[in-house]
This record gives C-alpha cells, sequence and structure tokens, in this order.
C-alpha cells in the first residue's frame, strides 16, 4: 500500500445492500454479510492500526466504539472547505485516516510534512498493511516470503480440492510449484481473478469457480473525478501547508433524494502535493466518489497474446453505467459549488480516470449465496472448492461508495480467522 492516503472510512449500512440505487441491469449487489458482522473486525483493525477519527460527526457513519485516536487537525485548505461547507448548509467532518495524529503503537504522530498519497510515509506515522500485526509472534520458519515471486496456476487435486500453487521467479522465469493445505489470493480484484482463469484444467476447463462464467465478471472501479482551483487568502494560515492528504470530508450527498437513484457519494479534501501559499492564493482540490453498478458485461478476461513472462495477457472490459455517469456529474456540480463558495473563480475539472482500474478495485471473484451468480461463498470460500479462498477486493458485490482499502483488510482478517479456526 505505498499508493494509499489513509483515508480509513468504514462502509455505510447502504453499501451491504444497495438494492434500491442500482438500475434494473446490474448483477445483485447485496453482499452475504452486513456492517454488524463486519464491525468487531473494524474495531480490531483500529485499535492495532491507530484510526484517527471525531465519533458521531459524519451523519452517515455506522455505529462505532470510541475513537483510539482524535482527529487531524483540519489543513489551511480544508478549514477553508469546512467553513465553505457549512456555509452551504454541509456538515463536514474530520476524515477518518489510518494517520497518528498522537504517537501510537510505537509510530510518532503526522508532522504534515506533506505528499502522502503516493509516497510511502518518511516517518511511519501512516499505518500500512503490515504494522497491524507486526507484533504478533510465529514460530521459527512459519512464514516465508518470496519477494519477486507470482503465482501463476493453482492446481486441483481433485474437482473440490486445491492442492498446489505454481509460481514463477519474475527475475530469472524459474518456476516452482508448493503444496498447499489451503490457498488464500489476495491479489487484488483484477489479478485474483485473473490467476483463477489463468488455472483451466481438465477438472475446471474454463477456469477455477468459473463453472458458471462469473469469474472477472461485475468487475468494479468507483467512479470519481476532482475539482479544483485557487482561491485567496485574507492572511497566512497559521500553520504552512502540507499534509495529511485529506483532513475534511462531508458525507451529505451520500443519501441524496436529489441525486441520481437517491444515491451520491463521498466529497473530501484531496490536497495535491505541491502545497504552498503562493501571492496570497492557496490551492483547493475536492475528489468526489461513488460506487458504480456491478455489470456483468464488465470484466477481466485473458487474452490469447503472452506478456513477456509467457502469462496470457489480462484484458479489462468496462463501460461506465448511464445512470453512473448522471451520479457523477451530480456530484461534480456538488463539489465544484463547495469550491466556488470557498471563493474560488475558476474551477476546473480533473478526470481520475478511474475506467482505468489505476485506484478502487472490486468485484471479479463476487461474494454471494448463488453459486450462479457469484464465485465465492459468505466466507470468501470458491463455491465448490473447500479449500481456496479470496480476500481482496474482487470479494465484493458491490463497491461500496467510500474508500476499500479498511473494509478490504476487515473482510480479509474475518476470512484468515475462519480459515485459522477450520484449520485448526
Ligand atoms: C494513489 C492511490 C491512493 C489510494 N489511497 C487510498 C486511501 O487513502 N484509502 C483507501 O481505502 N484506499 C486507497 N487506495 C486504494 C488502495 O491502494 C487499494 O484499495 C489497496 O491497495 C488494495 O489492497 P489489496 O491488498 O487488495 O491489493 P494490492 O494493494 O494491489 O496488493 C496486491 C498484492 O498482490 C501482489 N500480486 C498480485 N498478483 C499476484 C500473483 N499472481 N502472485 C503473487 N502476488 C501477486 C501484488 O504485487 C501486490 O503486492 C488508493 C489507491 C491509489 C492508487
Amino acid at each position: 500500500m505505498t499508493l494509499y492516503a489513509g483515508i480509513a472510512f468504514r462502509y455505510r449500512t447502504v453499501d451491504f445492500d444497495a438494492r434500491a440505487h442500482v438500475a434494473a441491469d446490474a448483477l445483485d449487489p447485496v453482499w452475504p454479510i452486513d456492517y454488524a458482522e463486519l464491525r468487531p473486525y473494524y474495531e480490531e483493525l483500529e485499535r492495532r492500526m491507530g484510526v484517527a477519527r471525531l465519533p458521531g460527526a459524519d451523519p452517515l457513519e455506522p455505529p462505532s466504539d470510541p475513537a483510539v485516536l482524535p482527529p487531524h487537525e483540519y489543513s489551511p485548505q480544508g478549514l477553508l472547505i469546512a467553513k465553505a461547507g457549512g456555509r452551504l448548509g454541509r456538515l463536514p467532518f474530520p476524515t477518518p485516516l489510518a494517520i497518528n495524529s498522537l504517537p501510537y503503537g510505537g509510530r510518532p504522530a503526522c508532522h504534515c510534512c506533506g505528499p502522502c498519497n503516493e509516497h510511502l510515509c518518511p516517518t511511519g506515522a501512516r499505518a500500512d498493511a503490515r504494522s497491524p500485526f507486526i507484533d504478533v509472534p510465529l514460530p521459527p520458519g512459519a512464514l516465508t516470503v518470496a519477494l519477486g515471486s507470482k503465482a501463476v496456476h493453482i492446481g486441483l487435486g481433485n474437482v473440490s480440492r486445491a492442492d498446489s500453487v505454481e509460481w514463477l521467479d519474475t527475475v530469472t522465469s524459474q518456476r516452482a510449484r508448493v503444496r498447499a493445505r489451503c490457498v488464500v489470493l489476495t491479489g487484488n480484484a483484477v489479478q485474483s481473478a485473473a490467476l483463477l482463469l489463468r488455472s483451466a484444467q481438465s477438472a475446471a476447463p474454463n477456469g477455477i469457480g468459473n463453472a458458471t462464467g462469473m469469474v472477472g465478471s461485475g468487475i468494479s472501479f468507483k467512479i470519481s473525478g476532482y475539482v479544483s482551483g485557487s482561491t485567496t487568502l485574507d492572511r497566512l494560515p497559521a500553520r504552512s501547508p502540507g499534509g495529511p492528504f485529506s483532513t475534511v470530508a462531508m458525507s451529505d450527498h451520500y443519501l441524496d433524494d436529489e441525486a441520481p437513484s437517491g444515491l451520491g457519494g463521498m466529497i473530501y479534501e484531496a490536497s495535491p502535493a505541491e502545497q504552498a501559499v503562493c501571492d496570497g492564493t492557496i490551492a483547493l482540490r475536492l475528489h468526489f466518489l461513488a460506487a458504480d453498478q456491478p455489470m456483468r458485461k464488465n470484466t477481466v478476461r485473458l487474452a490469447n497474446s503472452r506478456d513477456r513472462l509467457g502469462l496470457q495477457k489480462i484484458i479489462l472490459e468496462y463501460w461506465t453505467h448511464p445512470l453512473d455517469k448522471r451520479r457523477l456529474g451530480y456530484l461534480s456540480r456538488r463539489a465544484s459549488e463547495l469550491l466556488a463558495e470557498a471563493g474560488v473563480k475558476k474551477v476546473d475539472y480533473q478526470d481520475s480516470n478511474y475506467q482505468f482500474g489505476r485506484g478502487h478495485l472490486h468485484g471479479g471473484c463476487r461474494a454471494g449465496v448463488d453459486p450462479t451468480e457469484s464465485v465465492v461463498d459468505r466466507w470468501g470460500r470458491v463455491h465448490d472448492i473447500d479449500n481456496l479462498y479470496v480476500a481482496d477486493g474482487g470479494f465484493f458485490p458491490y463497491s461500496g461508495g467510500v474508500n476499500p482499502t479498511f473494509t478490504i483488510q476487515a473482510n480479509a482478517l474475518r476470512i484468515a480467522r475462519r480459515i485459522a479456526t477450520q484449520l485448526a
């Protein structure tokens, strides 16, 4: 998670059942689990990582334990955005961040040094995928990390059991195979689907878990965009601009009767890396994002041509649904109003290129109760395969309207605990 701003929202109740808000031609968006089932894992992760937030400030926030860290102060840009939001009758709140606002977990407090979205945190104030579990003792030899390796094929011992994984050293192109009691895929929504497809064999001629053609189907990215512009300052801010990347958010349009089909999304500060007060002006930028419809024809599939490692290349087929295009336009207008209220005279729109799958990846190994319409069950277990699991964003039958990583982590922890119990 080098590419990560630490934004750590929990999914909202509607994200687990968005039937009332999706188009008639969308795949079933209902998760086989609800917030209550995921909540203990969010709580545990929050304690382990340290999430800084202000409970009760976000009107749509689901119930939670008290926060372990106080929220970050608004940045100078965040303060201008929050004040503008307040004047427009919106309800700004501090963005929940897996970035220390105080020293926590042996890591220092953030000192707002600047860009933290596309860089490693130089001080370690931001939590990452590893830090929550760094203190978990493991017996010697219990874990081997094979750097530079790529899993390329899962072997089935019989129609209902995986028994091996073949992997490739991406430097030497050497292949090797490991025997497995249990196989867990966490390659991300695109790569895990591709691995199942690349694992075609006589017991699974179209790829593992793909008897009904659902592997890869329903891939979704989350529609999003940016608006930005400069505003004039009356006086110099109390502190110079700097990180974190986002300090203020608004969920006013998440559930919004005026938004297409009643569902908008989140708007939050996304301050550019090059932050400075220049000639009495300061740059403001907002990110707006919402869930995209899970569509059958949006899919991951394999090409006939091969990459430099000799693997079949991945093809992503993705069209934004017309309803989502309208939703994106709606959110863009709401975000632009905010900037105008903050004094921005010329608001620029910036594409996020979400349609290339560069940020948030979901679906492709969709979870569900109906094996003909999904790939994995509520535990992330591939239907009909006893010991093969998917524990990344591929599980998500609906992408939800907020940043996904905290939910990917919570769900992965839930699945891991289940597997540990089963193997014990
Ligand atoms: C600029 C940017 C900022 C972001 N900020 C946020 C944020 O603030 N909050 C948030 O919630 N989300 C954020 N995201 C999204 C976040 O990065 C992803 O949700 C998250 O990384 C997904 O985690 P993952 O472990 O499922 O997948 P990944 O992070 O993609 O990790 C998958 C890993 O599996 C490895 N892998 C893949 N295939 C194979 C294979 N066949 N064999 C072996 N290994 C394999 C990959 O090399 C990779 O290391 C951001 C994304 C971007 C691009």
